[in-house]
C-alpha cells in the first residue's frame, strides 16, 4: 500500500493521534487529538513532516501522487464544512501552517485566508453580508502571499526596505494619513477594496509576477512555501540555539479559516491552561474582539484580559471574556478542565470565536518558567494528575538555573527611578547596557557586554540577538507576544507592553516621558514585576529555600537519585552556598588560589627561586600558617561531610610570569639579585605550560610544598577533631599518570599522617586518592587503584589530552568546529560521551577491578551539565561535583537518570545484616 502523506482531521474525527508528533508536527497531532475527544476544531488535514524531507530530497519537488491525496482530503473539509474551496458560492477559505515535531514559535511561515479570488469574493460577501470584512481578508491574504511565498520561498533577496510587505504597509499607512485615521479598523470596504488593488500592483512591479487569482494555485503556492521555511535563516538560527535536528522537517497543516474579525461578536485569544510564568492553577489568558489570531500574537494590539484572574495592574480597566461574554467563557474553560484532564500537563490554546461559535485552533504543551515549571509539577502530582515521577521528569535540569537567579535587589529598587512600566513575562533581575537592534546585541555581546535589547515588538528575525541578551524589553505586545513566548522559554527576565516607551530604533534611543534612554546606557529590570530602571543595580542571590514547590520537589529529587552531589568550592563561603544548594560534600577543592593572594604569592615565589632545600622549605613553611586557616574554615563549614582537598595544580611558570616592575620588588622583598630573579625565570620559562611542570610533578620535585599541604590539612583535620568537629578530609593528587607517582606522594601524605596524629593523639579519618585526567592514568587505573582509596575524573584535563585540544587556546577553532558541525557541541562544556566518555567508563571499571568499593566522582566542569551528568550516572560514579549554583540542576539531572536507568539497588547493610541473623535463627530453631 502506498505511504499515507495526508492526514484528515475534523471535530469528532481524525487519522491521526497526540502520539504521532514525529510524523504530523506538534501543531497536527494535536489537532487530531482534540478532534478525537469531542472538542470543536474547523475540520482540515496534515501533510505529513516525511513529505518535507522527501521535498528536500527530490530538488524540491512534490510527486504527484500528493495531489491527489490532498484533493481527496479537501473533498472531505469541504463536505465536514458545507463549503467548497475556490467555489462560488458559500466558498471555503484555509489557513496554510508550518508544524514541526517541537514548537518553533514564528519561526516559520504561515498563509492566512488561502482561496480568496475575484470568483470566490462575491460568494463570500453574499455570505457574510460584510463587504469590509472579505477585503480586509483579502488585502491580508496579498499582503502574506506576496511575502511569504512570492518572495522569501522565491529567494528573492530585496534590499531593505524594497520588499513587498514594506511597501505595501506603506500604502496602508499613506491611505491612512490621506484619510486622517488613526486606526486600521477605520479604513472602509472602499478603501480596503482599492488599497487590494494597489497591493496586487505593488507585487506585479516588485516580483514581476501576478497575484495568483487561483485558489488551487494559491493553496500549492501556500504548502511549499512552508516546506520552504523550513530551511530560512531565522528556522536554521532557532534550530542551532534549540538543538533540533534539520532533518526533522516540517508538516503542513491545511485548516478551515474560521473568523474572529467579522463584528463584535467574534474574537480570538491565547491561553495557558494555568499561569505559564508562575505555575498558579488558574486559567489565564488574553483576547481580542474583532480580530485576527495574529493580533494577537504579533502584539501590535494591545489584548484584554480573559478573567478576572488574568487581570494585572496594568489591565483592570479592560472587558474580559468572561465580563463580555460568560456562556462562550464558561464553554471554554470546560474544554480547558477537559484538556488538562486528558492530557495531565499545562497546555497553552488558540481560540477564535467566529460570530459567537468558539472554535479551537491550537493546543499544544506550554512553554513555562523555571519558576512555574517546579510549581506546576509538584501541584499536578499533589492533585494526583501525574505521579511524582512524571513530576521529576517535568521540570528540565537547567530550568532550575532560573529559581536560583538573582533578582535586583529590592532596597536598592525603592529608591531608583522608575522609567517605565510593562507587563511581567520572564521572571527574575537583568542589567545591562541598552541596544535597540539584534545585530547591536549580538556584537556587543560579543565583546563581552552584558546588554538588555530594547525593542518596539520582537520578531522571529530578532533571536540570535535576543538569546545573547541579559534582558529583553518591548513597548508592544502582550503576555503572549513574540518577545514574552521566547524569552520565557529560555528562562530570560524580560518586560512587553511597555507602552510609555517610544523607541527609535533608527536613532538607538527610547524616550519615556522626559526620559531619554540611549544606546549604551544602563538600566535595569525587575521581569518580576515588569519595572525598568535608569540605572545599574545591585542583584540579590536567589533563595529558593523559600519556595515551598521547589524544597517539595527536590525532597522528591533526592529520594530517586542514586549520585550523591558534591560541589567545587576553594573558599567557606562557597562551600555554604553549596550547602544551601543541597550539596552533600566538596568534591574538589583547588588550592591554587590561595597561593595566588599578595600575602602568600611572595613566599611561594621564594620557594621556586630556592637554591637549595633547605631556603626553599623555609619559605614554603611560612605557607603553613596560612593554609592551616583555609583548610580549618572548608572543613568546619563541611563538618560531617567529605571534603576533596587537591595538592597543588598549575603550572609553576604561572607563578612567576612577573615583568621588569614585579621582578624588582621581589628583589626587594626577598633579597634575591634582580639578575637572578631573571635568569631562573628564563630557565622556568615553558611553551606549553599545561602540559609541563604541574599536578603532581610540582610535588614530586619539591616534596615540600606536599608535606606543607598535607600538613596543614591533617593538622586542621587533627584540631577540629578535638573539638568534636567531625572531619572528612580526602588528599587528592593531581595529574597522575603513572602509579609510580602516586606511590611517590602517598609516601609523602602518610608520613606526614602518621607524625601528625601522633602530635594531637588522634587517630585521623582521612584518605588518599588521585585525580584520573591523563588518558594513561585511565588506562591503567587497575594499578592506580591499587594504592589510590578514590578517584575523580577530572574531565577538563581528560578532555584536553584526549582531544589533544589545548584548553585556553580552543577559542581559535571551535566556532569553526561547530558550524561545519565538525563536533555537535563544545566538548568542555558537555562531555565527548562517545570518546572521553569511554576513558571515563574504562577508568572506573579498571579501578573497581582490584579495588571493587573503589570511591568514583566527576570534578571537572562536566559535573554540572545535565548530559554529562546521566552519563556519570550509567557508568556507575558514586558523585558528581560541581560549582555551588549547578547543585540543584546535577540533583534533579542525576534524579532524572536514576528514574530513566535505574540502577540495581544495592542491599542495604543493615538489611543484609538482619536477613543473615533470621537465617541464623531460623537454623537454630529447626536444629532444635
Ligand atoms: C579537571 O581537569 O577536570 C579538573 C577538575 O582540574 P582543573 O580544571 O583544575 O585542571
Ligand atoms: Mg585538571
Amino acid at each position: 500500500m502506498a505511504k499515507k502523506n495526508v492526514y484528515y482531521f475534523a471535530a469528532g474525527k481524525a487519522d491521526g493521534k497526540a502520539e504521532m508528533k514525529n510524523l504530523l508536527g506538534g501543531k497536527g497531532a494535536n489537532l487530531a487529538e482534540m478532534c478525537n475527544i469531542g472538542i470543536p476544531v474547523p475540520a482540515g488535514f496534515t501533510i505529513t513532516t516525511e513529505m518535507c524531507t522527501e521535498y528536500y530530497r527530490n530538488n524540491k519537488k512534490l510527486p504527484q501522487s500528493l495531489t491527489k491525496e490532498v484533493n481527496a482530503a479537501m473533498a472531505k473539509v469541504e463536505k465536514a464544512m458545507g463549503k467548497k474551496f475556490g467555489g462560488a458560492k458559500n466558498p471555503l477559505l484555509i489557513s496554510v501552517r508550518s508544524g514541526a515535531r517541537k514548537s518553533m514559535p514564528g519561526m516559520m511561515d504561515t498563509v492566512l485566508n488561502v482561496g480568496l479570488t475575484s470568483k470566490t469574493i462575491p460568494g463570500l460577501i453574499a455570505i457574510t453580508d460584510n463587504e469590509r470584512f472579505v477585503y480586509d481578508a483579502y488585502r491580508r491574504l496579498i499582503m502574506m502571499y506576496a511575502d511569504v511565498v512570492m518572495e522569501k520561498a522565491a529567494g528573492l533577496e530585496l534590499p531593505e526596505g524594497e520588499g513587498v510587505r514594506i511597501q505595501m504597509e506603506e500604502a496602508m499607512e499613506k491611505m491612512k494619513k490621506e484619510k486622517g485615521y488613526e486606526f486600521d479598523t477605520e479604513l472602509t470596504a472602499e478603501d480596503l477594496k482599492k488599497l487590494a488593488n494597489e497591493f496586487k500592483a505593488i507585487v506585479k512591479k516588485v516580483i514581476g509576477q501576478p497575484f495568483p487569482d487561483d485558489a488551487q494555485k494559491q493553496l500549492w503556492g501556500g504548502i511549499k512555501a512552508v516546506f520552504q521555511s523550513w530551511n530560512g535563516k531565522r528556522a536554521i538560527e532557532y534550530r542551532r540555539i534549540e538543538k533540533i535536528p534539520a532533518d526533522w522537517g516540517t508538516a503542513v497543516n491545511v485548516q478551515t479559516m474560521v473568523f474572529g474579525n467579522t463584528g463584535d461578536d467574534s474574537a480570538t485569544g491565547v491561553a495557558f491552561t494555568r499561569d505559564p510564568a508562575t505555575g498558579d492553577n488558574k486559567f489565564y489568558g488574553e483576547w481580542l474582539v474583532n480580530a485576527q489570531g495574529e493580533d494577537v500574537v504579533a502584539g501590535t494590539r494591545t489584548p484584554s484580559p480573559l478573567n478576572k484572574d488574568t487581570k494585572s495592574e496594568h489591565s483592570r480597566h479592560l472587558l474580559s471574556l468572561e465580563e463580555q461574554n460568560p456562556k462562550i467563557y464558561k464553554q471554554l474553560e470546560k474544554i480547558r478542565n477537559k484538556l488538562e484532564k486528558h492530557y495531565k500537563d499545562m497546555l497553552d490554546i488558540e481560540f477564535t470565536i467566529e460570530n459567537n461559535t468558539l472554535w479551537m485552533l491550537q493546543c499544544r504543551v506550554g512553554k513555562r518558567t523555571g519558576t512555574a515549571a517546579v510549581r506546576m509539577a509538584v501541584d499536578m502530582a499533589t492533585e494526583r494528575l501525574i505521579n511524582r515521577t512524571t513530576a521529576i521528569m517535568r521540570v528540565a535540569p537547567v530550568q532550575l538555573d532560573e529559581l536560583l537567579h538573582p533578582m535586583l535587589d529590592p532596597a536598592a529598587e525603592r529608591d531608583a527611578e522608575v522609567v517605565a512600566k510593562g507587563l511581567p513575562a520572564g521572571p527574575g533581575g537583568g542589567v545591562g547596557q541598552a541596544v535597540f537592534t539584534a545585530d547591536d546585541a549580538a556584537a556587543w555581546a560579543q565583546k563581552g557586554k552584558k546588554v538588555i535589547l530594547i525593542r518596539n515588538e520582537t520578531s522571529p528575525e530578532d533571536v540570535h540577538g535576543m538569546h545573547v541578551s541579559e534582558a529583553i524589553l518591548t513597548a508592544k505586545g502582550g503576555m503572549t507576544s513574540h518577545a514574552a513566548l521566547v524569552a520565557r522559554g529560555w528562562g530570560k527576565c524580560c518586560i512587553v507592553g511597555c507602552g510609555s516607551l517610544q523607541i527609535s530604533a533608527r536613532d538607538k534611543k527610547a524616550t519615556a516621558g522626559d526620559i531619554t534612554i540611549n544606546e549604551g546606557d544602563w538600566i535595569s529590570m525587575n521581569g518580576t514585576l515588569g519595572v525598568v530602571y535608569l540605572s545599574s543595580l545591585p542583584v540579590v542571590p536567589a533563595a529558593p529555600e523559600r519556595n515551598k514547590w521547589y524544597k517539595t520537589l527536590m525532597t522528591w529529587v533526592d529520594a530517586a537519585r542514586q549520585m550523591k552531589v558534591r560541589t567545587n568550592a576553594d573558599s567557606p563561603p562557597d562551600a555554604a552556598q553549596a550547602i544551601a544548594f543541597g550539596a552533600e560534600g566538596i568534591g574538589l577543592t583547588r588550592t591554587e588560589h590561595m597561593f595566588f593572594d599578595p600575602k602568600r604569592i611572595v613566599h611561594m615565589r621564594e620557594m621556586i627561586l630556592a637554591e637549595n632545600e633547605e631556603t626553599r622549605r623555609k619559605a614554603v613553611m611560612k605557607l603553613l600558617p596560612f593554609q592551616k586557616e583555609d583548610f580549618t574554615g572548608i572543613l568546619k563549614t563541611m563538618a560531617g561531610k567529605p571534603v576533596t582537598i587537591r595538592l597543588l595544580d598549575p603550572p609553576l611558570h604561572e607563578f612567576v610570569t612577573l615583568d621588569d616592575e614585579q621582578v624588582k620588588e621581589l628583589s626587594e622583598q626577598i633579597n634575591v639579585s634582580v639578575a637572578h630573579i631573571k635568569a631562573r625565570i628564563a630557565q622556568l620559562h615553558e611553551l606549553n605550560p599545561m602540559l609541563g611542570h604541574r599536578g603532581c610533578r610540582l610535588g614530586i620535585a619539591y616534596p615540600e610544598i606536599t608535606e606543607m599541604q598535607a600538613r596543614a590539612i591533617l593538622e586542621a583535620a587533627a584540631e577540629l577533631t578535638k573539638k568534636k568537629v567531625k572531619v572528612m578530609p580526602e588528599i587528592m593528587i593531581p595529574l597522575v599518570g603513572h602509579p609510580n607517582e602516586f606511590i611517590n606522594q602517598e609516601a609523602v601524605i602518610r608520613r606526614v599522617a602518621g607524625e601528625v596524629q601522633k602530635k594531637y593523639k588522634v587517630r585521623l579519618n582521612y584518605m588518599v586518592g588521585t585525580m584520573i585526567e591523563i588518558p594513561r592514568a585511565a588506562l591503567v587505573a587497575d594499578r592506580i587503584a591499587e594504592h589510590a582509596e578514590f578517584f575523580s575524573f577530572g574531565t577538563n584535563d581528560l578532555t584536553q589530552m584526549g582531544f589533544g585540544f589545548s584548553r585556553d587556546d580552543i577559542g581559535g577553532f571551535l566556532p569553526a568546529y561547530l558550524a561545519k558541525k565538525i563536533l555537535p557541541e563544545d566538548p568542555f562544556q558537555s562531555l565527548d560521551q562517545e570518546g572521553i566518555g569511554q576513558l571515563v567508563q574504562f577508568g572506573v571499571e579498571r579501578g573497581r577491578s582490584t579495588r571493587p568499593a573503589l570511591k568514583c566522582g566527576i570534578c571537572g566542569e562536566h559535573g554540572g551539565d545535565p548530559e554529562s551528568v546521566r552519563f556519570c550516572h550509567r557508568v556507575g560514579l558514586d558523585y558528581v561535583s560541581c560549582s555551588p549554583f549547578r547543585v540543584p540542576i546535577a540533583r534533579m539531572a542525576a534524579a532524572q537518570a536514576a528514574i530513566e536507568w535505574p540502577r540495581k539497588a544495592a542491599a542495604k547493610p543493615k538489611a543484609k545484616a538482619k536477613a543473615k541473623a533470621k537465617a541464623k535463627a531460623k537454623a537454630k530453631a529447626k536444629r532444635k
